[in-house]
């Protein structure tokens, strides 16, 4: 049934090895304009698969593209984007005719001449008189009593020539993960250049030929005037073993103070010849870099390369290593290393730079964790979690999960994760007779049709991890987004015990979809093992120390990871829901035992997030869901791992580095500002006055009148909508229960209904008693059976089919009320809600998804009417069909679809008392009647 159209790349392969021209760029190189693109727009009929059947749907446009040279044209595949096809041409141009670009693929002999030529250009009068970074430290090798008088140490010319650096890297890959070998190749091209001189075992470079002393007193004056005076700059010390704390350092940099050597001496080496750097960490744009001692690693020369080499596999050598520094640059760095974010500007050599904070640092181990990123942009590392389903991109806050996965893999300097999407075709319409026989295809006739598989590779280009779901889409966009939040979702598990055995990372997954290659993904992560799992282990140091702050007062409660010490303000009638997007306010302070003063880690004026997603963290969730809008909390919970706290720390980080943090706990304060409903109840008030939810208890109510009901159980009563509204009505009743599995929704239930029973300010309720039960409606419970009334609003499609299915057996069967009312949406009104709601949508839009992400299904009339129609003839019930919102008579019928269930032969009352037991499997939540007091 399933067959797959077209398998794409949605996300082009990016070569890791180094950057080369993309096919459009290398033709434009070679023939200019000349080359001219056309598109063609292709429209894509799906076919039905099945001959003679017509299927109406959507038609999709997609692109083709061809391209004419003056001696060959070629046309591309189809694909979504003009872009894709455009390249697709150019490279099968390329194919075609052999194009070997020597501008973009020098070998490793041409780049060698070339970083020869490149080095000794570095000393030029010529150059010495343009714009280029190198020129500051020029300025500092021509200072007045520098000992050495125009030598630049290798460093330097590493830390600011891009050209450089990236013919080491054609010379030799290695060169990408290995700044020694930079290092050692910059120093080589320096020794075979005939106008350069270098050290023995230093690496300083010099001009053999003295500099014009017009060149030397234009460098020289270049940044007279802006004398840099005394600076103190911020920077991070990061002990290569990790036993040791990553600490702050100040670097004390002055005109006389070259920062080079700054960092050197800090580092005790004697002066910046003896640096090595790696590549820039952290924002591209930026100049962080790690600097750390040459003296450590350059073991042996290899004196017919010329070059400094590390003996692989050397325990001395090894253990060198620095884990940390290493993980945060990708780079093999040993000995202790300096995080610091300095440099010389291109146009005035004027040095610039900017404090590396223990935060700083803290912010790049945070970025390099999957769920990390999204704290960082959302702005908010202790309140923000990574959501656990995505449903749709106006609920969705933040970057997409798409480039949240594509970050990550960045951050481990892997590949862009392969995205396929596969188009499933439709070959069924909704025939009468597959209605009944296969209710399951509702799903697809309903829900989309795009699939979506992710891969990651290796650093090698081997697939590590394969993600294949099931789940189809009615949007392409879609089906992405939801499978690389399931790959991110699984990362984020594994981060949070990376030190499990190998044997369950393949087990633990294959549920999920996701197939793992243990060996390579072992590989490619084994340095974050080294750093947090020793981390792991630290943190399990740090115990609760709620437990004795709650010892001493009895009203406080540790309950859910928190203890809550206060709620204030009127409880509104807005809560927030699954499926809402609510917006808070919050602070964040860190509390110690004992101290007075609460350090200030992090507050936002306005945070939105969706509910019930698993946006925030779970004490946040818990917090929110006991509020209403404009109400406001104060709780306290344990703290979370040191390395986060230190990431918000701001100016306090310094003092809580030093601080042992068993003794604290995070207080957080927080209030609802406002709170948007969930699709479905925003799309039927904009509709329906009064609202949709009013209408259908107005139906009930006048079921129950009409048939003098005295006793009423709600199935899935949730907050309590309906028996509240029955307390303000005048009706036969006199009892009612209530049913959910939801506790939340029955506490809310619970309080609402005992206010207005114990007020009874003169209301017209006749209702005398009111329970409430925790259960499963699919499961019969004997205290239920036999009442007059039973009524189940809105409720199945939040169940699986089968369970619908079960629960209508179930309630007919045992429960038996004399007469059932059950509503559920109709499918086929979707249309109509959603251009009402969403007036500014386009026309041709494919049908709507499901009104509110929790419904499993919706069904159209038939498939409803089929239902009911199957349950009553089973149970000898008689079943009429209503509705409210529309009308039955005009397409597409009723927005909300009422079943009323009769029973028809009264013989059957009292059926569940001859039941041999009396099962009662609900747990009473709440009880209240009027003699006795209410049980609360
Ligand atoms: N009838 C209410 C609530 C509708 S929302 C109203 O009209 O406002 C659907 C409710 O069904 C939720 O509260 C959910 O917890 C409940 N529910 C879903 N499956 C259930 C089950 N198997 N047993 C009991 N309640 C269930
Ligand atoms: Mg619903």
């Amino acid at each position: 049934m399933v067959i797959m159209e077209s398998q794409e790349q949605a996300q082009p392969m990016l070569s890791v090895e180094r950057p080369t021209l993309t096919p459009k760029a290398l033709i434009h190189h070679k023939y200019g304009t000349t080359a001219s693109y056309s598109i063609e727009e292709v429209q894509q009929h799906a076919d039905s698969g099945c001959p003679g059947l017509v299927i109406p749907q959507q038609v999709k446009v997609l692109y083709r593209c061809h391209l004419n040279l003056p001696d060959l044209s070629v046309t591309s595949d189809t694909f979504t984007r003009k872009k894709d096809a455009e390249q697709s041409a150019a490279k099968i141009a390329i194919e075609k005719l052999g194009i070997q670009s020597t501008t973009s693929n020098p070998t490793p002999e041409e780049s060698s001449k070339e970083l020869v030529a490149r080095i000794s250009s570095l000393f030029n009068d010529e150059f010495l008189s343009s714009s280029h970074p190198l020129i500051g430290h020029f300025g500092v090798a021509f200072g007045a009593n520098r000992e050495h008088f125009g030598m630049i140490p290798i460093v330097a010319i590493i830390a600011c020539d891009v050209k450089a650096n990236n013919l080491c890297k054609v010379i030799d890959c290695k060169a990408e993960s290995n700044p020694l070998l930079v290092s050692s190749l910059v120093l080589n091209a320096a020794r075979v250049s005939s106008s350069l001189c270098t050290a023995d075992d230093e690496l300083w470079i010099w001009k053999q030929a003295p500099y014009s002393a017009k060149t030397i007193e234009s460098v020289n004056s270049r940044d007279s005037g802006s004398s840099l005076g005394c600076v103190q700059i911020g920077a991070t010390y990061i002990p290569c073993s990790i036993k040791e704390n990553v600490e702050a350092l100040t670097l004390d940099v002055s005109d006389e103070h070259y920062y080079l050597d700054v960092i050197a001496q800090k580092l005790n080496v004697k002066d910046s010849s003896r640096l090595l750097v790696s590549r820039t960490v952290g924002k591209a744009s930026s100049e962080m870099k790690l600097y750390f001692p040459f003296r450590e690693v350059a073991h042996s020369r290899d004196d017919s390369l010329g070059l400094f080499t590390n003996p692989k596999g050397n325990e001395h050598i090894d253990s060198m290593l620095n884990k940390r520094a290493c993980y945060l640059s990708g780079q093999d760095i040993y000995g202790d290393a300096i995080l610091a974010n300095i440099g010389y500007s291109w146009k005035s050599s004027n040095l610039f730079y900017e404090d590396v904070s223990l935060s700083t640092y803290y912010r790049l181990l945070l970025a390099k964790v999957p769920d990390g990123h999204y704290k960082l942009s959302r702005e908010a590392i202790l309140a923000a979690e990574l959501p656990t389903a995505y449903t749709g991109r106006s609920n969705w806050k933040g970057p997409t999960p798409k480039d949240l996965l594509c970050a990550f893999c960045r951050q481990h300097r892997l590949p862009e994760p392969l995205f396929s999407v596969l188009t499933i075709k439709k070959n069924t319409s909704l025939s009468d007779t597959q209605m009944k026989s296969d209710v399951s295809h509702n799903n697809l006739d309903n829900s989309g049709t795009f699939r979506c598989e992710v891969k990651i590779l290796s650093r090698r280009m081997e697939t590590m991890l394969e993600g294949s779901f099931a789940d189809i889409h009615r949007k392409e966009s879609d089906a992405i987004h939801c499978s690389a939040l399931k790959v991110l979702l699984w990362f984020n598990k594994y981060f949070k015990q990376l030190d499990m055995p190998v044997e369950r990372l393949s087990s633990l997954d294959h549920s999920d979809g996701i197939s793992v290659n243990v060996e390579t993904f072992c590989q490619e992560f084994a340095m974050c093992l080294s750093i947090f799992g020793f981390k792991q282990n630290d943190y399990l140091r740090i115990c609760s120390s709620l437990g004795s702050f709650c010892k001493n007062d009895p009203n406080r409660k540790y309950k859910n990871g928190m203890v809550v010490l206060n709620t204030e303000g009127p409880e509104s009638a807005v809560f927030p829901s699954p499926g809402s997007l609510i917006c808070i306010s919050y602070t964040v302070e860190l509390v110690r035992i004992g101290d007075p003063v609460k350090y200030h880690l992090e507050s936002k004026d306005e945070f939105e997030f969706e509910v019930g997603t698993g946006a925030v963290t779970y004490q946040i969730e818990t917090c929110v869901s006991q509020l209403s809008v404009n109400q406001s909390a104060v709780f306290v919970m344990d703290m979370p791992s040191k390395d986060l706290i230190l990431a918000v720390a701001g100016e306090a980080v310094k003092h809580l580095s030093e601080i042992p943090l068993y003794n604290c706990f995070l207080e957080y304060s927080l209030k609802i500002l406002r709170v948007a409903q969930p699709l479905e109840e925003r799309m039927e008030q904009a509709l329906f006055s009064p609202s949709l939810s009013r209408q259908r208890v107005e139906f009930a109510i006048q079921q129950i009148n009409e048939s003098c009901a005295c006793t009423l159980v709600d199935f899935g009563c949730g907050s309590g909508s309906l028996l509240d509204s029955l307390l303000a009505h005048s009706t036969t009743l006199e009892k009612i229960v209530g049913v959910d599995i939801s506790q939340k929704s029955l506490a809310r239930a619970a309080k609402i209904l005992h206010q207005k029973l114990s007020l009874n300010s003169g209301a017209p309720t006749s209702i005398r008693h009111a329970v409430l039960y925790d259960g499963s409606i699919t499961v019969f419970d004997s205290r239920l059976a036999g009442f007059d009334m039973g009524t189940c609003l809105e409720v199945i499609e939040h169940m699986e089919e089968g369970q619908a299915h079960i629960f209508g057996d179930v309630v007919l069967s045992s429960f038996s009320p004399k007469i059932l009312v059950v509503s559920t949406p109709n499918y086929e009104y979707n249309s109509i809600l959603q251009k009402s709601a969403m007036p500014t949508m386009e026309e041709k839009t494919a049908p709507c998804k499901f009104r509110n992400h929790d419904h499993k299904f919706e069904w159209t009339r038939e498939q409803f009417e089929c239902w009911a129609t199957d349950l009553a003839s089973r149970h000898n019930y008689r079943v009429e069909f209503g509705g409210v919102g529309g009308s039955a008579d005009v397409e597409p019928g009723f927005a909300s679809q009422i079943a009323v269930f009769r029973r028809s032969s009264s013989d059957l009352v009292e059926n569940y008392a001859k039941m041999e037991d009396s099962p009662q499997p609900y747990e009473l939540i709440w009880e209240w009647s009027h003699s006795c007091r209410s049980s609360f």
